[in-house]
């Protein structure tokens, strides 16, 4: 099977916006195994549209266009592949019904421009757009089939995968199955030196993304069903957990604070943090997991030093001979919040996240975490680069990092 696709959009020629769509729909494409030989991209101009689609269709089986689906007199892309395949458009009354209670919903008035989203090539088949008022569609003709989306990615991308992959395993009778390996403590570089190999493969692939202070890997198989796709999956998922250790710690796509929350379930332990820098963001993480007053119990901010020693109990000689931002205060905060919330565990972090406040002593981006529990006490000093919320989100990951692997 071949595909080819149309990016429609003046601001794409014009360099004023990135052509990400095409991007993302290439990259699923690849995965799947379906060719994609050539992509077009192509202004709000009808006729040059129309031979775009004529010329695509005459040569793929499939051809996918982004954009020009909204309300406005540039949106063409229904109307121009409509007349290129001869073919009518026609009132949706559901689609219809789906715009005007998105704009009510919205406080907004529905402007009659925007019945023209629910106009449709008859006999189409058109996908729900849960994110924006314009539906997509799939419009089947002379056995080729033209796909047409939204343009904003916010709306393509969940329309893509929830209506166009299904669509696109079932005509090449191919389906993808992927799992997703998460690492913390480890750079993308290493991770990728060290699994070279296995990102060589064709059929499990390897993909890594960095993420801030993290590294995904999503693998993917080629298969018939997700029982053959996990078959294919699972002895690569096990090399990689073999070869990186501890640093993997999800391989279900879980993201940290979730794995710290089924630790947690899991040996019935209660939890209890008190944090400088980081001003609640730990607590808000933790608390983001549905259930989680079953393990958690508490959350401290504090941030003066009178509020550390008053709540926390931290010694007024640690915060004049250590200083705030101190291991022995980071360890006095999570032994405090511990003991004063009755938790079976004192998660603690305290730092400089900057821009002002650093010394040649203590910089911006040093930052101590601590953990009490009744069989471990631990401390870790760390030092961050990077602006006040790159430091902060790091300081709130190795807190739950230490935490998991205190399990
Ligand atoms: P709307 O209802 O918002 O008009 P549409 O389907 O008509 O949606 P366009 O008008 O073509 O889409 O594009 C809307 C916006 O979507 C663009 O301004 C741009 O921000 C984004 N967009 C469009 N095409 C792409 C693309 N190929 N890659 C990334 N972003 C895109």
């Amino acid at each position: 099977m071949t595909c080819e696709l149309i990016s429609v959009g003046t601001e794409l020629l014009l360099g004023n916006i990135l052509n990400t769509n095409a991007q993302y729909i290439s990259q699923k494409l690849a995965d799947l195994g379906v060719n994609c030989y050539l992509q077009t991209t192509v202004g709000d101009n009808p006729d040059r549209l129309e031979e775009a689609v004529r010329r695509a269709l005459a040569r793929a089986d499939v051809v996918i266009l982004t954009g020009g689906l909204g309300p406005t007199c540039d949106d063409l892309t229904k109307e121009t592949v409509s007349a290129a395949l001869g073919k009518k458009l026609v009132l949706d009354e559901d689609s219809l019904a789906h715009i005007r209670r998105r704009f009510a919903k919205m406080g907004r008035e529905m402007t009659p421009n925007n019945v023209k989203q629910a106009e449709f090539p008859e006999g189409c088949a058109i996908l729900p757009n849960p994110h924006g008022t314009a539906p997509g569609c799939i419009i089947e003709h002379d056995g080729k089939a033209a796909i047409l989306l939204p343009g904003p990615p916010n709306e393509m991308e969940p329309m893509f995968d929830a209506s166009v992959m299904p669509y696109l395993e079932k005509r090449s009778g191919t389906k993808l199955y992927s799992r997703m390996v998460r690492i913390f403590g480890k750079g993308e570089s290493s991770v990728e030196y060290e699994l070279r190999d296995l990102m060589d493969g064709t059929n499990p692939t390897v993909a890594p993304y960095a993420l801030l202070g993290e590294v995904k890997l999503r693998v993917t198989a080629r298969c018939r069903s997700e029982r053959e796709g996990e078959k294919l999956v699972a002895p690569v998922i096990a090399e990689i957990r073999r070869r990186l250790g501890a640093v993997v710690y999800s391989d279900e796509g879980r993201e940290l604070h979730e794995v710290c929350a089924e630790l947690l379930l899991g040996h019935k332990k209660t939890l209890a943090v008190a944090e400088s820098c980081t001003g609640g963001m730990l607590a808000s993480r933790l608390v983001s997991v549905p259930g989680s007053s079953r393990w958690f119990l508490e959350g401290c901010v504090t941030y003066a030093n009178d509020a550390k020693a008053r709540r926390l109990g931290v010694s007024t000689d640690t915060l004049a001979s250590c200083g705030a931002v101190s291991g022995q205060t980071a360890l006095e905060m999570a032994r405090g919040i511990r003991r004063t919330s009755g938790a079976d565990v004192g998660l603690a972090i305290t730092g400089i996240a900057g821009p002002d406040g650093g010394t040649p002593e203590k910089p911006v981006g040093l930052v101590y975490i601590a953990l009490a529990s009744g069989e471990v006490e631990q401390v870790t000093e760390l030092r961050f680069t990077g602006g006040r919320e790159r430091i902060r989100n790091s300081a709130c990951l190795n807190a739950l990092d230490m935490l998991r692997r205190s399990f």
